[in-house]
């Protein structure tokens, strides 16, 4: 039986672990930290519970069928609600508009306060979803890199819709000719943050994005997003997974051009397959020795990473569970971010209430708010200037907004910076989403899931293709468990 070594237990850690037992591999996943999960983290603080990284859950059937593979309920592990309204916006004019999931009752939304005609957003999803139909098989479940899949069926047939994939457009300059309304404009622009990038520079194939939120709904865990993670390690230790937590990998072991295993607490194990759920920059820089990070990599720009405040708060507010508060200039917004690499003065905010739906993430009449701001990968920041700085512009807005006095209701504090979350889940300099897709050929510049300088080194996660997100790294570690099991059954090893 092949032996299998899984570098970090992230979302992409443990999907490909389960992925790869089920195909009868002998599978240790080893985690640095002192639980799994990764930017699926939590925090606990005086009756508050706050999910650290992702909010939004879309494309739960991914999901589920890692516990399907085994013959088992999802829904005896985690259960999920889709929610009524995917987000609120709040815009600079005092504009306020609900993305709601019925299409209809969103289209006379936009329609009623923005004058939007009905039927532009019924013609952009419409677009949009096509688009995913065509691109989502090549693209999103596919070793997209290897050129002799080019020979499948479903890649000869996308080159026939090459032109619809929208990459010689940005996304900016597709919604402005999709909606009148400005603000509908910005909606669709945000998308472009999933994956920590740029709606002026990156492709408008990323609107698709949108799609995924609006026709197939945005949902959330009944227990917090936390709960996706606790039962996929759930489900890995019932079927045999050995999980080692606080053991951080500290060497990959190579014999010329092929991994052989890996030194952990001083000591070396040896593997058939090693498969990289870290940051795929951090591996190449941190755990070889004597090699140069492939080109693919290095010199790319960076998404963007996130300051982020965890509030318990005193009251009930008229918030939603996703709020966005936007920047007046959002071309200005993102210039600072990926050009300057400096913080927004008029940032725009997102403000996630887990206890709208989770009734035990906050004591009676108190809220959990977390409060996120995009900003740059660390580049040497004073980030305890910057924590204070942003502090100040987030609550001039929330007082305004919600006619309040913020500070005087925050029962408890937390916070994130770029430094704390590559501390925390070895991010390089803290960029959420590894590269940025700031390029009209962002798809064909990620890093592949296998390498193409080792042999038996896999690499799964946010920070290779198809990229991040919970559903992306799920289906980077199922295109890594297909390329594992197609190795193993040409006698590869
Ligand atoms: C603030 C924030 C908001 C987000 N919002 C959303 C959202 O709303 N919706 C969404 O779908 N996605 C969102 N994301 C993205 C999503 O969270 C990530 O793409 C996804 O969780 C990343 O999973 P991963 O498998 O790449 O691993 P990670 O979560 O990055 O975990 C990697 C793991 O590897 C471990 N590790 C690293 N090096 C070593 C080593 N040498 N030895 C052992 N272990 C090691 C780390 O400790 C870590 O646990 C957000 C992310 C953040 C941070």
């Amino acid at each position: 039986m092949q032996k299998a070594l899984i570098i970090g237990g992230g979302i992409g850690g443990l999907a490909v672990a389960l992925r790869l037992k089920k195909a009868g591999l002998n599978v240790t996943l080893f985690e640095k930290n002192p639980t799994i999960g990764g930017k699926m983290g939590e925090i606990r603080s005086k009756g508050f519970r706050f999910d650290t990284g992702p909010s939004l859950f879309t494309l739960p059937e991914l999901s589920d069928e890692l516990f399907e593979l085994f013959d088992k309920n999802p829904r005896d592990y985690f259960t999920y609600t889709k929610l009524d309204n995917s987000c609120r916006y709040f815009f600079h004019d005092g504009t306020v508009v609900n993305a709601w999931a019925d299409i209809d009752r969103f289209s006379d939304e936009a329609y009623e306060v923005l004058g939007e005609p009905k039927n532009n957003l019924k013609k952009y999803l419409k677009r949009y979803r096509k688009l995913y139909q065509t691109a989502s098989p090549v693209f999103l479940f596919n070793a997209f890199q290897r050129w002799k899949n080019f020979a499948k069926k479903e890649f000869r047939g996308m080159l026939f819709h090459l032109h619809e994939l929208d990459s010689l457009y940005t996304m900016h300059r597709r919604n402005k000719k999709a909606f009148q309304s400005p603000h509908m404009v910005q909606i669709f622009d945000r998308y472009a943050t999933y994956n920590g990038s740029d709606p002026f520079r990156a492709p408008a194939t990323l609107n698709m994005i949108a799609h995924l939120e609006h026709n197939l709904g945005a949902y959330f865990p009944d227990e917090g997003i936390r709960s996706i993670a606790l039962s996929m390690e759930k489900l890995a230790i019932e079927e045999g997974i050995e999980i080692k937590t606080n053991s951080s990998i500290k060497k990959i072991l190579h014999d010329g051009n092929k991994v052989t295993g890996i030194v952990c607490d001083g000591k070396e194990m040896n593997a058939d397959i090693i498969i990289s759920d870290a940051d795929v920059r951090t591996i190449y820089m941190n755990l070889f020795e004597g090699i140069r990070p492939p080109k693919s990599i290095i010199n790319k720009e960076l998404s963007s990473s996130a300051l982020i405040f965890y509030w318990g708060v005193d009251f009930n507010s008229s918030l939603d569970v996703h709020n966005i508060l936007f920047a007046k200039d959002y071309q200005s917004e993102f210039k600072a971010i990926f050009k300057d690499k400096i913080l927004y003065h008029d940032p725009t905010i997102y403000i996630f209430i887990s206890k709208k739906v989770v009734k035990t993430d906050a004591p009676e009449g108190c809220e959990n708010w977390f409060v996120m701001l995009n900003v740059p990968a660390n580049h040497n920041h004073d980030w305890e200037k910057l924590r204070n700085d942003a502090r100040m512009y987030i609550q001039k807005k929330i007082d305004k907004l919600l006619n309040v006095n913020i500070r005087e209701h925050i029962l408890t504090e937390n916070i994130a910076d770029p430094v704390t979350i590559e501390r925390n889940t070895s991010s390089f300099r803290g960029a959420l989403y590894g590269n940025s897709s700031n390029s009209l050929f962002a798809a064909f510049n990620r890093h592949a899931n296998f390498s193409s300088q080792f042999k038996n080194l896999w690499f799964t996660g946010g920070s290779v293709h198809p990229g991040g997100g919970i559903p992306l790294c799920i289906a980077s570690a199922r295109i890594v468990a297909d390329e594992v099991k197609t190795y193993i059954n040409k006698g590869e090893f």
